[in-house]
């Protein structure tokens, strides 16, 4: 068994999901490739995964038509699909290592001890089919009906609110995409859970946020100017 994050004998791809439009962020193109200091929002993501003692390989799923616009010799492009799940399917047809990483092209602030982590993580635990990195929640969670009408207030201890990296047994996932429902998933390891699978959580922190709207670029920015300890 290995001793700690640094060492490791099983093998990883990391696989960066890069295909989505961006309408939200209203930048006029692809998320991925939105700057952010100074350079496309994916490059980030991509050296944090190039620094990690543990990834062997990168595949980033890329917008289709935009392949050339992320030009890089070390790393395999594939086109992604309509779905966020649909374009780590795509990812996962040239992916053939024991575990997969998947990691968001919008979250720039992942660093490359956390994506070693939580592939140490996966490996020590035998039972268990993926990890994925999580925040615990800070603000006061409530369901509410099709009113707005609030139903529940939620114990925020049990909450987390979940980020990537995802770390997961490939076989394991892609069954799970076979089975699931890839159009509707938020997040991978919900397939895993759909199909009895068992995921763990690791700690992360909640500075490694996701650019969704024009306010996250900002923050982005701002905690990239910074050193990590300063996070
Ligand atoms: O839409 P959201 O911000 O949740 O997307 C999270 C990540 O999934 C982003 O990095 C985005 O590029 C990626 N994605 C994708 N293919 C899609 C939709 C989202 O690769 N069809």
């Amino acid at each position: 068994m290995s001793e700690g994050p640094g060492a490791g004998t099983i093998q990883t791809t990391a696989l960066i999901v890069a295909a989505g439009s961006g309408l939200r962020l209203g930048a006029g193109g692809p998320k991925a490739l939105v700057e952010v200091g100074g350079r496309p929002l994916y490059s980030w993501a991509l050296d944090a995964c190039r620094e990690s003692s543990r990834i062997g390989r990168i595949v980033i799923a890329v917008p289709p038509g935009h392949a050339s616009e992320f030009g890089a010799g070390d790393v395999t492009l594939v086109d992604g699909g309509a779905a966020r799940s649909q374009s780590v399917e795509a990812g996962l047809a040239v992916i053939d290592t024991e575990f997969v990483l998947v990691h968001d092209a919008a979250r720039p602030l992942v660093t490359a001890e956390l994506i070693d982590h939580a592939i140490f993580a996966l490996e020590v635990e035998p039972d268990v089919d993926a990890v994925i990195a999580a925040a615990p929640v800070t603000d006061t969670i409530k369901e509410v009906d099709h009113e707005g009408v609030v139903a529940a207030t939620l114990d925020r201890e049990i909450l987390r609110s979940v980020q990537t990296p995802q770390v997961f047994r490939t076989e394991a996932l892609r069954r799970a995409i076979e089975l699931g429902d890839v159009e509707n998933a938020t997040d991978d390891a919900f397939l895993i859970e759909s199909a009895g699978g068992r995921v763990s959580v690791l700690d992360a922190p909640s500075s490694n946020i996701k650019v969704t709207v024009p306010a996250d670029l900002a923050m982005a920015e701002l905690l990239l100017s910074r050193k990590p300890d300063q996070l």
